[in-house]
């Protein structure tokens, strides 16, 4: 029993028929939820989303994933009007690694007990710069993701650390090569509005951002059967009803195929340099209240929001309904977000027991992939089970001695 099992919708709530009927999985017009949403307070959905949250979470863990960040190449054909991550061929930080620079960086990973090899790239950079397709040629490849497919199993075999790639939005073809080696894909959705493509907004030079694109590859990933991770960017240009309705669409695309692990609630952080380094970081109420949201509407899909890119105390986040700081690293930088580096896993650990919750170390994909029998069988290829057994304890959890 926790101190929220007696919360009384009728007593506790404002709208108690709303709260009372997703609380219950029962049917509701989407025009009801908006309606509930668009009129309750942020202290209302805060105690709803922990009450969710709390619900599912008897052992009350929150988990991350202890990884080893690639940054693999650095080049992108798109220009989003807040992206520091992509350089240009010329620049000194501009990064094309080699093979054995990825291995080593695993193995020392390895040596910190990470179990997560995170594999990001910029989009297709092949398509727009010669030097990107010259390093990929150089290498023995034709396109990324074949590069990406042979580290990924060389990763695998050589030090037995999970892939899991992030390298946009992907094809069909794209992700079935992935399959065998990664045991998750992830890739945001940012927003299912098309406005920020328009003239002026966050993704006006950023094809690859259209939610159309995007939904094709999280349907591709759900007919295939990976489990993805995905996430909204809030703060860049959106309105309240774009990211209710993005978190809508992402739970009707989990109730069709099963395969949404996560979903990343991210704040955007202006940052010097970029077209939108003047424009205002989303407000801690706003914020606030689109992670509650997103707890609320996707319930029991995990909720991540990273503790580095906070302007706010982050344990705060857990007051909202999260369940998870995603992925930290205790060796390589956030390259996404360089300025701002990772809290100490220490210090996650006690923000984390402060509010009266146990930290645990997951894998790249969550326990429930591997501890519910169907899911295991069509959503983890044969290929990567005994990687996965080797890591996990009875509770699909990373392992205690393995941490020591
Ligand atoms: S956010 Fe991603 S897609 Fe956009 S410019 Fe940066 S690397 Fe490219």
């Amino acid at each position: 029993m926790n101190k929220f099992s007696n919360l009384n919708y009728r007593r506790d709530f404002q709208h108690q028929e709303t709260v009372y009927k997703i609380s219950e999985n029962r049917y509701i017009e989407e025009t009801e939820i908006i309606n509930f949403i668009l009129n309750s307070n942020t202290s209302d959905l805060l105690k709803f989303s922990q009450y969710l949250r709390n619900r599912e979470n008897n052992l009350k863990i929150i988990t991350y994933s202890r990884k080893i960040f690639i940054n693999l190449v650095n080049l992108c054909k798109d220009t989003c009007s807040y992206c520091t991550y992509k350089k240009e061929p010329s620049a000194i930080e501009s990064i094309m690694l080699n093979p054995s620079q990825v291995l080593s960086m695993v193995e020392a990973g390895k040596k910190l007990r990470c179990t997560e090899a995170l594999i990001v790239t910029g989009e297709r950079p092949e398509l727009k710069y010669i030097e990107a397709k010259n390093w990929l040629n150089k290498l023995g490849y034709k396109t990324l993701v074949e590069l990406i497919s042979n580290l990924s199993e060389m990763i695998l075999k050589k030090t037995g650390l999970l892939p899991h790639t992030n390298a946009g939005s992907l094809t069909k073809k794209e992700m079935s090569l992935l399959k065998s080696t990664n045991v998750s894909l992830g890739m945001m959705l940012e927003n299912s509005s098309e406005k920020l493509l328009e003239p002026g907004n966050a993704h006006e030079k950023a094809p690859s951002k259209n939610p159309k694109v995007r939904i094709k590859s999280l349907i591709s990933a759900g007919e295939l059967k990976i489990p993805i991770t995905t996430g909204l960017l809030i703060g860049i240009g959106e309105r309240l009803i774009d990211v209710v309705k993005s978190l809508l669409l992402i739970k009707e695309l989990n109730e069709r195929y099963g395969h949404i692990q996560e979903v990343i609630i991210q704040n955007f952080a202006p940052k010097v340099g970029t077209r939108m380094e003047n424009a205002n970081p989303p407000s801690e109420d706003y914020f606030l209240k689109c992670i509650a949201i997103a707890r609320i509407l996707l319930k029991n899909i995990n909720i991540q929001v990273p503790p580095n890119l906070t302007p706010i105390v982050y344990s705060r986040y857990i007051d909202a309904g999260i369940n998870d700081w995603g992925g930290i690293s205790p060796l390589t930088p956030d390259y996404v977000n360089p300025e701002y580096p990772w809290p100490a896993i220490d210090d996650v650990q006690t923000v984390t027991k402060s509010k009266g919750f146990t930290l645990r170390a997951r894998l790249p994909i969550y326990p429930e992939f591997i501890t519910n029998p169907s899911k295991y069988t069509y959503f983890v290829t044969e290929n990567v089970k005994d990687y996965i057994e080797a890591l996990i304890d009875n509770t699909g959890l990373v392992k205690e001695e393995y941490l020591q």
